[in-house]
């Protein structure tokens, strides 16, 4: 195993240097962590990093501070508790999404092992490409980053749709593959690779008629914090947990098992109690507010972000994303109100993405509280 230290998409194999050390991402299989795995990746944590583990918006996990002479003996760890492919390149390429209510056995768990086989025979994609197994007892996967989704129609037969489509089309579980396979090398052949992503793709070419024949099922319940079904799904402020937190609460509330889900979230099959700093409040307004490590920890940034977002999180009302510079990592996306590093001073960006053009610009952090809520 050979760690290379290059690209914007960190995972285990292929790390991400980062001003605090190396960002070592964890793909978990069918996005589940037992609580074998989760209690060593806290210790994982603990040894080789900041003590802390960020969860991503795609449902992984990351190990940050990680130095370069022990990243071989991480990731023999990894390995050992079998968090770790065998192969880089499938492991890069290994973006499945799962919804939190798969069992053992199930359809929604035998696509994604098909599809988890069939990747390393799919045609060369753009690094960002992925997957989404929408295929629960009630879809909501649409709003996560995903290019290729498992779904099903109103009538429960299953279906394929490309992110960026209205409508997919009808598929069986035994061509499945087969189908992924066709609709990638036709993204391939009318240039899908300059655009980068299935959806921005298809704003500029037509997608053939015969792959928009069913609508999926209407999104009824977006995955947020709460309680139900005697489960409870959680959150923590930018997606990060002290490793000593999550030790305490798997211990507290017994838990065999982990689901890690879109939105930096996690679901476990048990009614948990309120045990700091997870969130249970789906309105939350910590759960509103969005920002990258900021520098000192990635090199790109020019300003601090976490410690400012805590302090203008009760001056807006809606989304704040404060981002270190115009990649947008923490968000990419709009938020109500964005907040861009530049050259030590910040960008302010209302109702956009942090590479928008900005409402007000060259802002330092005093500037901040009074200008947010009227820009
Ligand atoms: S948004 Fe910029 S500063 Fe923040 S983590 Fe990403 S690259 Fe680094």
């Amino acid at each position: 195993m050979t760690a290379e230290v290059k690209g914007w998409c960190p995972g285990a194999h292929r790390p991400m240097a980062s001003g605090d050390g190396l960002v070592v991402r964890v793909r978990p299989f069918r996005a589940c962590l037992t609580d074998q795995q989760a209690l060593a990746l806290c210790a994982l944590a603990e040894e080789f990093g900041n003590g802390m583990l960020d969860l991503t918006s795609r449902a992984n996990v990351q190990i940050r501070g990680v130095a370069a002479d022990r990243h071989q003996d991480l990731l023999r760890a990894l390995w050992d508790i079998d968090l770790l492919d065998a192969d880089p390149q499938t492991e890069g390429r290994r973006n499945i999404l799962m919804p939190p209510d798969w069992v053992s056995g199930d359809q929604t768990y035998r696509l994604h092992d098909a599809l988890a086989k069939a990747i390393p025979d799919f045609p060369d994609l753009p690094e960002k490409m992925g997957y989404a197994v929408d295929t629960g007892r009630s879809p909501c996967l649409s709003d996560a980053s995903a290019d290729l989704r498992f779904e099903r129609d109103g009538d429960g037969h299953l279906m394929l749709r490309l992110d960026g489509a209205a409508k997919g089309w009808r598929i069986d579980e035994r061509n499945a593959m087969s189908a992924v396979k066709d609709a990638l090398l036709w993204f391939n052949a009318t240039g899908g690779k300059s655009a980068g992503r299935m959806a921005r793709h298809l704003r500029q070419v037509s997608l053939p008629d015969k792959w928009q024949s069913c609508t999926p099922r209407a999104v009824t319940k977006p995955l947020a914090p709460g309680r139900d079904n005697d489960a409870t799904t959680f959150g923590v402020p930018f997606g990060n947990i002290p490793a000593r937190d999550l030790i305490r609460l798997i211990q507290a509330a017994r838990l065999t098992e982990l689901r890690l889900l879109p939105h930096r979230l996690i679901r476990v099959a048990t009614t948990v109690p309120d045990i700091a700093p997870f969130i249970t409040a789906p309105d939350h307004p910590l759960l509103r507010i969005h920002a990258c490590p900021g520098a000192p920890f990635c090199p790109q940034a020019t300003v601090e972000t976490r410690d400012l977002a805590m302090r203008l999180a009760g001056s807006v009302g809606g989304t704040l994303h404060v981002s270190g510079c115009a990649k947008g990592c923490a968000r990419p996306g709009k938020a109500d109100v964005t907040l861009t590093g530049r050259s030590g001073r910040f960008d302010l960006i209302r109702d956009g993405t942090p590479w928008d053009p900005p409402a007000a610009a060259g802002l330092l952090p005093h500037d901040l509280p009074d200008l947010i809520g009227t820009a």
